[in-house]
């Protein structure tokens, strides 16, 4: 409520805004050894981004998105190439415990790595998104010893990439309703079904793998979480081409795919419950990982040199609010971010308040591209390599992936009906 009407102004020689003495009571303060760690981090980051990518401090311009892409193994061997520099440097999963290969890190150091690696736009972690950020947490949760020795530290060398086997084309927002079936045979269960947008199943080594293993139980009853080895025979993958041109989801066809019984997850039937948890981690992802800040810094310089309404667009007072309530909203973000860290230090798997962050990064993320749409007018619409694209058309590809992000890890409204329901006690709808 009442930080909207914190008065900001933006600072026109630098174009950045301008904080307020209020804003700067709420701010972390770093011990001198902190500040050290930053200091250290942001030089090899900008470091090593710049040997993996080729491009000083220009990242992956905000999503990995286009680097899973299928068709290019190009930038896919960059990606790899960053996330064994970031193994070795012992920064990619600074939020795991050491006893699994992690950092151990504090809540600050934790809240300084996601600055500094949003700040370039690169990937919190690497190559192995999904791995690290939920399906780790999950099984150091609640797989077996074996589970854990098994495949922990391979998430974190990069040695076995991971994707998410969860959408069905009947099962998406009602994910229960999930029919890919899963039958034991003595030791072994066999696999048949489809899953669908499975993002790097084209790229992935192993997946989870939601499955009906009783039909005859009601639809929440008789799921199971399985540990599926993507090179097993049976598994077909098909690349899906978005909207932006990309190809960095699938579809997965499962014909008699054999799964040893001792990669089932928690008990049998009871994959629902595991299947949550890998969300809830999936949500705090998605509240945390989208470089907002930089995109929103990028719209002031791209306000700095275009026109709108036979003005500079910089000039132009709907413009300046605009960008101003932009920036308080990507603040706060970025505040609620490191408060959502606490809660996972302690160990515990993060609530239905995750949905607050995953609901809000994301829709600001597509406003914010929207807004530079309609700065550009009809120039928005130019592609990179095209004569007059502004930017290298970065502006339309953006628009065009953010909205899959509102939808994807539970679509905007879905996590509008958890807020009301779980967070604010609200009858159902
Ligand atoms: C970029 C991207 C990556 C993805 N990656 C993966 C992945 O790796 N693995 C995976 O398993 N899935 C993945 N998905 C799939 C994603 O989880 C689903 O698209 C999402 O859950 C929505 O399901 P659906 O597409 O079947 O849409 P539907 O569930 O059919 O929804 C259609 C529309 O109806 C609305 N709606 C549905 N139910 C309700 C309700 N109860 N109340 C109000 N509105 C409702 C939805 O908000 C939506 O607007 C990905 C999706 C995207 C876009």
């Amino acid at each position: 409520g009442i930080v909207w009407y914190v008065a900001y102004e933006f600072d026109d020689r630098r174009g950045r805004p301008r904080t307020n003495q209020a804003e700067h009571a709420m701010d972390f303060s770093y011990t001198p050894e902190q500040e050290k760690f930053r200091a250290e981090l942001r030089r090899w980051l900008e470091q090593n981004s710049a040997e993996a990518f080729g491009r000083k401090g220009e990242g992956l311009g905000g999503s990995t998105a286009s680097l899973l892409d299928v068709r290019d193994d190009g930038r896919w061997n960059q990606l790899l190439d960053y996330h064994r520099r970031l193994y070795k440097a012992g920064y990619v999963a600074l939020h795991w415990p050491k006893q699994w290969g992690g950092g151990g890190a504090s809540m600050i150091d934790q809240a300084i790595y996601q600055d500094e690696v949003l700040r370039l736009a690169l990937p919190l972690y690497g190559a192995n998104q999904l791995a690290i950020d939920r399906i780790g947490p999950t099984i150091m949760h609640l797989g077996t010893e074996q589970q854990k020795q098994r495949y922990l530290l391979k998430m974190l060398t990069g040695e076995e990439i991971w994707c998410q086997g969860y959408s069905e084309p009947g099962a998406g927002s009602d994910l229960a309703a999930l029919q890919t079936r899963a039958v034991l045979d003595g030791d072994t269960f066999v696999i048949n079904g489809q899953k669908v947008w499975t993002s790097l199943a084209h790229r992935a080594d192993w997946q989870v793998l939601l499955v009906r293993t009783d039909p005859a139980a009601p639809k929440h009853k008789g799921i199971s979480y399985l540990l599926v080895d993507m090179h097993s025979p049976g598994i077909t993958v098909r690349p899906l081409v978005q909207i932006t041109g990309d190809a960095g989801f699938n579809e997965v066809f499962y014909d008699n795919v054999r799964v040893p019984k001792e990669n089932l997850v928690g008990e049998l039937n009871a994959g629902w419950q595991v299947s949550i948890a890998t969300l809830m981690y999936e949500r705090v992802s998605g509240g945390t990982r989208h470089p907002v800040e930089r995109t929103i810094g990028e719209l002031l310089e791209l306000a700095k040199k275009v026109d709108f309404q036979g003005g500079p667009a910089w000039k132009h007072p709907y413009v300046r609010q605009k960008l101003a309530q932009f920036a308080i909203e990507a603040r706060c973000l970025r505040l609620s971010r490191h408060r959502s860290l606490s809660a996972q230090l302690k160990g515990k798997v993060p609530g239905a308040e995750s949905s607050f962050g995953k609901l809000f990064a994301t829709e600001l993320n597509l406003r914010a591209a929207m807004f530079a749409d309609e700065m550009l007018g009809a120039f928005a619409n130019v592609e990179g390599g095209s004569l007059g694209a502004i930017d290298g058309g970065r502006w339309m590809h953006r628009t065009l992936a953010a909205r899959g992000l509102t939808i994807a890890a539970g679509s905007s409204e879905i996590q509008h009906n958890i807020i009301g329901e779980r967070v604010l006690k609200l009858p159902r709808g």
